[in-house]
């Protein structure tokens, strides 16, 4: 096996997994970073079991502030008529795939990850931006990473975790590549629970359950973290950002007229607010592929498969590729400098058609929450009313609890997708 050196382009959620797994698997690691701290960006995660089993693994999860496990889950229509409801989620999660369902502020983990990745000897550079990619001119050739500064770094293996506005996928490109608008936007709101008055509120926030109101072209997700101090709410509705602006401070008034008519309960939340911020939600066509030509590069995360929010898969999945792809490179088959191409086929084969696959999901989840009044929406809630009380059988528009998505979502398993995949080559980890 040869250590090799690889560089890893931006310390979001992707990267630092991505610096864990590598690590782990005994390669020399840098993570270069723009940002100048891992402050406050992006506000609450909704952390499936795909990826807080690999957090366990990585003892990160026992060391992040104050995860909140919902009790419950429901959704509701707008109106706040119960559509579908599970008592024992969180508890029912934890027993059918051994790991929690998990609410976290996106820092708490971000800080977590990084913690771990320092310990492990991963060398991080904030404050640093890549500018520049040079690939060399054959297959096997080190790549060089130059920064805004005009430092480089020289890697056996570049990563591109730069996300949703990938400057190494250009690159690798050749062309500038931006990412296209869903048609839809977030306005993502952040309330600390002294902010909340009324007591019934603030118990909804104290004893944790992710809450949905789906209406028409719109739907909202709520939940608590922090220990259930803090409340997260993310209102999804029709994008009306000008097209040069990805984000910017919202208006409260316009917020609140947006919701008026809607379930009091959430109306009164929405009260509380007096900021909140709007993001427009992206996405990006499919890749040919994830890897360029010379097989020193390869994208993982936002930078190749962004997505709707709609299933909270965008992190989680994000963290899947970087364990899976720190995996493959532990393996003595697939970690010399000259194994390389094939080590990153591999990882490939397994992430790219799963990464797609659930982008389209959270496209058919859009479709099933903002359906407006009329036959559709009214097949949907006869759908959801048969089977309220029961143990949900068959296809369910909430795929948060569908019996036939929630467990090829929550059941993968990195580490057992890698030992499958190198067992039937003749390898192991
Ligand atoms: C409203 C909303 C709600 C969401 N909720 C959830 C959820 O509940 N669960 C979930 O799993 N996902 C959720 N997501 C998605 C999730 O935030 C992203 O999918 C995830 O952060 C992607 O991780 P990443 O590492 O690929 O990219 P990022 O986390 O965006 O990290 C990229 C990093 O690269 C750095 N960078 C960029 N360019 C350069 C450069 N040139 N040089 C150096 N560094 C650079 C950036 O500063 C950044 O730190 C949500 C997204 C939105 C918009």
């Amino acid at each position: 096996m040869d250590q090799l050196d690889i560089v890893i382009v931006g310390a979001g959620l992707s990267g630092l997994a991505a610096s864990i797994q590598c690590a782990l698997s005994g390669h020399r690691v840098t993570v270069l970073e723009s940002a100048k701290e891992l402050a406050e960006i992006g506000a609450g995660l909704q952390l499936t079991p795909n990826c807080t089993r690999l957090l366990q693994r990585w003892g990160v999860y026992e060391t992040m502030k104050g995860p909140v496990e919902p009790k419950t889950c429901t959704v509701y229509n707008y109106k706040g008529k119960v559509l579908a409801h599970e008592d024992d989620f969180g508890k029912n999660i934890r027993r059918k795939y051994n790991a929690p369902f998990s609410d976290s502020h996106r820092v708490d983990l971000q800080q977590a990850l990084a913690k771990r990745a320092s310990d492990l000897g991963v060398d991080l550079a904030l404050n640093t931006r890549v500018v520049e990619l040079d690939f060399g001119t054959h297959e096997g050739d080190k790549a060089t990473v130059t920064t805004s500064t005009g430092t480089k770094y020289t890697a056996d293996l570049i990563i591109g975790a730069d996300g949703l506005w990938s400057a190494c996928r250009s690159i690798a490109l050749g062309r500038k590549d931006a990412p296209l608008p869903t048609g839809d936007l977030a306005f993502r709101i952040v309330l600390n629970i002294e902010q909340i008055t009324d007591p019934k509120l603030k118990d909804m926030v104290q004893n944790a359950g992710v809450r949905f109101w789906v209406g028409p072209d719109a739907h909202v997700v709520a939940y608590s973290m922090r220990g259930g101090t803090v409340y997260n709410i993310v209102l999804l509705v029709p994008d009306d950002l000008p097209e040069s602006v990805a984000r910017m401070e919202g208006s409260t008034d316009e917020m609140r007229g947006l919701f008026e008519g809607w379930d009091p309960v959430l109306t009164q939340f929405l009260d509380c607010v007096d900021q909140v911020d709007k993001w427009k939600l992206m996405h990006r066509p499919e890749m040919k592929s994830w890897i360029n030509q010379h097989s020193n590069l390869v994208l993982i995360g936002d930078a190749c498969h962004p997505m709707l929010p709609y299933l909270a898969q965008g992190a989680n999945s994000s963290i899947e590729d970087g364990a899976v792809l720190g995996l493959v490179l532990a393996s003595p088959h697939f970690s010399s400098r000259a194994q390389l191409p094939q080590a990153l086929q591999l990882f490939q084969k397994l992430r790219k058609a799963r990464g797609e696959a659930i982008v389209r999901e959270t496209f058919k989840q859009r479709h099933d929450f903002h359906l407006r009044d009329g036959p559709e929406q009214e097949e949907r809630d006869a759908l959801f009313a048969s089977q309220l009380g029961k143990e949900i059988v068959g296809a369910f528009p909430s795929r948060w609890t569908c019996p036939e998505v929630q467990p090829w979502l929550y059941g993968y398993d990195a580490y057992k997708e890698v030992e499958d995949a190198l067992r039937e080559r003749g390898a192991s980890l």
